[in-house]
């Protein structure tokens, strides 16, 4: 099926020009924020592709990518990388196709590196999240921040390994199956599709962050966050 451009642009644009000049801390306790994230996931190839969009500190959509094939994950190219570490970026909005909502480590490395205010991580599951850098020029020093964001990923790498280990200790006939799998991976995203086990993860990794960010989760069943 073929990507439709103009419908999903138009989509992120709705989104950018709609909360342009507003602080995002209100944003996010906007019902639109969540009218704008559903539309992000109902477009067709969602569920097979990664997306990412990026916003700069103006509200301008300034990166709009998708992944083409395996391995299913786009990267943030480097001039976009470079206006980050220098004058941050207002939102970084990507979706998970595995439908595990919770930012994964390399996520937090970017949010951090990158100084974006907010990452919005968007699934076809039954949850979203939204990481909220509060002070995201916290630390000045650029050396410093990537080795601080170097440890916090380290944190999120095994909280990722904690996750999989419980998830196969609790279905053990997902024992010594390929983790990269599709079976594996189909798995272990309908396991953190309850409340009771996706709960314990969501508050080890707020846990886990540094102490100007925080991490929401977005129930879309219930339309709040828990
Ligand atoms: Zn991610």
């Amino acid at each position: 099926m073929k990507f439709q451009k103009g419908k999903f642009l138009h989509i992120l644009h709705t989104y950018a020009n709609t909360f342009n000049n507003i602080p995002l801390s209100q944003i996010f306790e906007d019902e639109r924020l969540n009218l704008a994230t559903g539309k992000f996931e109902k477009v067709n190839e969602y569920k097979h592709y990664e997306y990412v969009t990026v916003i700069d500190n103006k509200g301008n959509i300034i990166y709009n990518n998708k992944t083409s094939g395996l391995p299913n994950e786009v990267h943030i190219p480097k001039n976009i990388e470079k206006l980050g570490e220098e004058k941050g970026l207002k939102v970084i909005i990507h979706n998970h196709p595995n439908k595990v909502p919770l930012p994964s480590h390399n996520d937090i490395y970017k949010a951090m590196t990158l100084r974006a205010e907010n990452v919005v991580v968007t699934t076809n599951g039954k949850y979203n999240s939204l990481l909220i850098n509060n002070d995201r020029f916290a630390i000045k020093d650029t050396a410093l921040l990537n080795i601080k964001a170097t440890e916090i990923q380290q944190r999120f790498l095994n909280l990722e390994k904690d996750m999989r280990n419980d998830f196969i200790n609790t279905n053990h006939k997902y024992k010594g199956v390929d983790q990269k799998s599709s079976e594996f991976k189909q798995g272990i995203a309908k396991y953190y599709q309850k409340d009771e086990n996706m709960l314990p993860y969501y508050n080890k990794f707020n846990e886990s962050l540094p102490s100007n960010m925080e991490l929401k989760l977005y129930n879309k069943k219930t339309n709040k966050y828990i």
